[in-house]
């Protein structure tokens, strides 16, 4: 969130300072609130941010240090979800002193979930074009419309909403940014089942729901500015690999049920209750390339070069994400970079299903629905991670549609990085009532 580095300390000095903190603070019978409160109030659990707001002003790569001298250490790490990856850098933007007061320490220290409350059932792509209508009543607003697609829905405390506050105005203009608490009767949450089996995000309705005034990041009818910077760092955070990255093993908010937990069960059974066996296996060509020498389809010229070209793209986006963060932390900025990354996230895990499946062979057909099947699935094939190789093929399709699909990404980096005309639109400058409307 910073790039103010304290010049005066090493990157070995930051490490020798974390490594410390670590063996006179980490607990394992602490609970993972009480650990969490711990590393979110010392500035360790998001250093890169200010140490105004939690942080210790850390630059990027001696962020990642201290992430890594945590794994190293045994200890539970940072909370992840949205709320550390998109609502709190977006806030510390373009919120006021008191928001960020009231809001960042929940973030470092997982206390609340959140979600993001922007996609619609006709407005995904066409953000700007959201119908959801907030009203001003008194010293609040009156929220109603709806939200689909909406990531951790069901167990968020707090969401990052955009709303309609002026039709009067054409439509990227008249939309506020607020902070909505999830936990209200205005507020339904009705998860949808994915192909995976899972349940990971969910329609929102918005009944009559309520938000302070005091709530709206970064001024009245100035949304589409604020959920930009929300878009931005999601985009640059996926093609980072963030989407898992930012997953801590324990899950922040009052709803999943972690926070009681020891915290130190976390790292023993690595994680997540229900007994999976294989993880999401994710995109990746190392964990590619141990199944197929397990199985013995290493031996495969095709598979090998197909691996060979998921190494490849894999290397490609690691260079293009140490360019970008370079390139932050000299406080400069690569047009396009965050989408190339995100279109390259995208072919890497296509890639990465197509391998998978190709091989599993006859065994990619299986899939373990309920995630007390997994291990029942890997035990009885005999192959290690399947269940989370078809996990990984069914899901295959999320990645190139959220944060901007892929169509999207080309579509920034054509109009907005090479200069080429853009989409011909008639509603750039129209009032947001007077647009025709779809149904
Ligand atoms: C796994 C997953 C998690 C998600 N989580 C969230 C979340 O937490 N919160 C949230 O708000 N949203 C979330 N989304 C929603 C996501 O942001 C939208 O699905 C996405 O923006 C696309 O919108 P849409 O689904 O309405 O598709 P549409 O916009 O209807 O697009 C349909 C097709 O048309 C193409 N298209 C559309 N416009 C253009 C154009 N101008 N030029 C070229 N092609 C175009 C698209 O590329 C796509 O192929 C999630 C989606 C997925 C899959």
């Amino acid at each position: 969130m910073t790039d103010t580095a304290d010049r005066t300390k090493t990157s070995g000095d930051v490490v020798a300072e974390v490594k410390d903190w670590l063996a006179e603070n980490w607990d394992p019978d602490l609970t993972v609130a009480e650990w969490w409160e711990r590393l979110g109030t010392s500035g360790w659990a998001v250093p890169t941010w200010p140490s105004d707001w939690f942080g210790k002003d850390l630059n990027r790569a001696d962020g990642v240090r201290v992430q890594q001298a945590i794994a190293e250490h045994g200890a539970l790490p940072a909370p992840g979800g949205l709320g550390l990856m998109l609502a709190g850098p977006t806030i510390a933007v373009h919120g006021n002193d008191e928001q960020k007061q009231r809001y960042l320490l929940d973030i470092v220290t997982g206390q609340k979930a959140w979600c993001q409350l922007f996609s619609e059932p006709s407005a995904g792509s066409d953000l700007a074009g959201l119908n959801t209508r907030a009203i001003k009543d008194g010293e609040e607003w009156i929220v109603n419309g709806q939200k689909v697609w909406t990531s951790g829905g069901h167990v968020a405390d707090l969401a990052m909403l955009i709303a309609r506050t002026d039709p009067d105005q054409p439509k990227h203009a008249g939309i506020t940014y607020f902070v909505i608490d999830m936990h209200q009767p205005g507020v339904e949450v009705v998860p949808l089942r994915e192909m995976t089996g899972r349940s990971l995000f969910n329609e929102v309705f918005l009944s009559d729901a309520r938000v302070p005034d005091d709530s709206a990041i970064g001024g009245l009818n100035n949304g589409w500015r604020v959920a930009n910077t929300t878009l931005m760092f999601e985009r640059t955070s996926l093609g980072a690999g963030g989407g898992s990255a930012a997953a801590s093993l324990a899950s922040p908010g009052t709803v999943a049920g972690d926070l009681d937990r020891r915290a130190g069960d976390f790292i023993a059974s690595g994680g997540r209750r229900g007994g999976g066996g294989g993880t999401l296996f994710g995109a990746s060509a190392k964990g590619l390339i141990q199944l197929a020498k397990g199985n013995g389809a290493v031996a495969n010229p095709s598979i090998r070069q197909k691996l060979m070209v998921l190494h490849t793209i894999g290397e490609l986006a690691r260079m293009n994400n140490l360019r970008a963060k370079a390139a932050m932390a000299a406080g400069k900025d690569i047009p396009g970079l965050p989408n190339i990354s995100k279109l390259l996230m995208s072919n890497t895990v296509r890639l990465s299903r197509d391998l998978g499946l190709e091989i599993a062979g006859g065994y990619g057909m299986l899939h373990a629905y309920e995630p007390e099947d997994r291990k029942v699935l890997d035990d009885a094939t005999g192959l290690p991670y399947l269940s989370g190789i078809t996990e990984m093929a069914l899901f295959a399709q999320g990645p190139p549609i959220y944060g901007g699909t892929d169509q999207v990404q080309r579509n920034i980096i054509g109009e907005r990085v090479l200069g080429l005309p853009k989409e011909p639109g008639f509603d750039k400058n129209t009032p947001f009532k007077d647009l025709p409307k779809n149904g």
